[in-house]
């Protein structure tokens, strides 16, 4: 049932209401940030489409038809299974299928069949559903096919297109499908759900939730430990700016980030600390732990406020933007990241 699935209250509703209404599009886009819950909102609508006890216009979960439909799971894309791809995958029930990438992009074969499965009246469903995961990946040849195919709708079937990127498709192919854009999962409730649901304890869901940016599949494939760590030494570079003053130990961080095996991760590193930098702000600007991120630290961050001021870390958190931006045009990643500690130490 939708009530399983986490955010995106707006949406729910009104898939419940068009399909108590007979008026569930054709085509559909579910765009979105990874990990928001798109796939899982596809997958439900199909069980409303199969269920056979509909509870309040939502599937009821526990019928036959509901237990057979979820997410379908893929093999990885090989040299070998190529084939594979070149169709639409089926899970346990006959009515819900799903195209997805082979390698970089979906094969135009897939979308193919997908129109010619389209057009099959359903098995046992009031309706078959066929979602097309990452659909920006379609090249040319995949997109012109499935525009075929929406130009020309089957009156049983409906497609959902399930994208990060709803701007890679064609135009074409948006104007003719309704789009449900997807919302972050606000913090707190994402943060209920890792304790409730996933019995994660009270500071590990915070960290989770803080730093996955409401993304439920971020939160859940999050390796903490490491970003303990991680959070660690950028509450050194804090203390070292703000507390000792230590130039030379924050330069010898700054190389340290910089090297190859961490570049990939500068960015991240960057964000993570402006969430910690804000934190030390709001401390020091309402002399309060109230509505930090990283409340299992606050004690460290309050050392830090108290080593500075709130104007002081406020244009931090300017500086950190800016050298965040600057990335975006190629600055020089290293002397970037010196600057902004000497500014910060400064
Ligand atoms: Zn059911």
């Amino acid at each position: 049932m939708f009530k399983d699935i986490l955010g995106n209250d707006a949406i729910k509703a009104s898939l419940i209401r068009l399909n108590a209404g007979g008026r569930v599009p054709n085509a559909m886009i579910f765009s979105g940030a990874d990990g928001v819950g798109k796939k899982l909102f596809a997958f439900e609508l199909a069980r409303i489409f199969a269920c056979s006890e509909l509870v309040n216009g939502e599937a009821c979960g526990a019928c036959s038809a509901c237990r057979r439909i979820g997410p379908i799971e893929l093999p990885e894309s090989t040299d070998k299974n190529k084939d594979k791809f070149a169709r639409v995958f089926f899970g346990e029930h006959l009515d819900v299928g799903m195209a997805a990438a082979y390698k970089r992009f979906i094969l135009v074969d897939a979308i193919r069949d997908l129109e010619a499965q389209s057009r099959y009246k359903p098995y046992e469903a009031r309706a078959r559903t066929f979602v097309v995961d990452d659909a920006d990946r379609m090249n040319d040849a995949a997109s012109n096919a499935l525009l075929k195919t929406l130009e020309e709708p089957a009156e049983t079937s409906r497609i959902v297109l399930v994208t990060s990127r709803p701007a890679a498709l064609l135009p074409t192919i948006r104007s003719r499908c309704q789009t449900f854009r997807f919302a972050p999962v606000g913090r707190g409730e994402l943060e209920r759900y890792l304790i409730e649901k996933r019995s994660l304890d009270t500071a590990d869901a915070g960290l989770a939730a803080s730093v996955s940016e409401g993304s439920v599949g971020t939160a859940l494939t999050l390796d903490l430990p490491d970003l303990r760590e991680r959070r660690l030494r950028l509450v050194n570079v804090l203390k070292a700016a703000f507390e000792a003053r230590d130039v030379v130990g924050l330069l010898r961080t700054s190389e340290l980030l910089n090297e190859a095996k961490n570049k990939d991760n500068l960015e991240a590193e960057l964000k993570m600390l402006l969430t910690l930098v804000r934190d030390a702000w709001l401390i020091a600007a309402t002399g309060t732990h109230e509505n930090i991120v990283h409340a299992d630290i606050a004690a460290d961050l309050s050392a830090i406020a108290s080593g500075t001021d709130a104007r002081c870390l406020a244009r931090a958190m300017d500086e950190i933007e800016t050298l965040r931006a600057g990335f975006a045009v190629n600055v020089n990643r290293k002397v970037g990241t010196d600057n902004l500690f000497l500014k910060m130490a400064a």
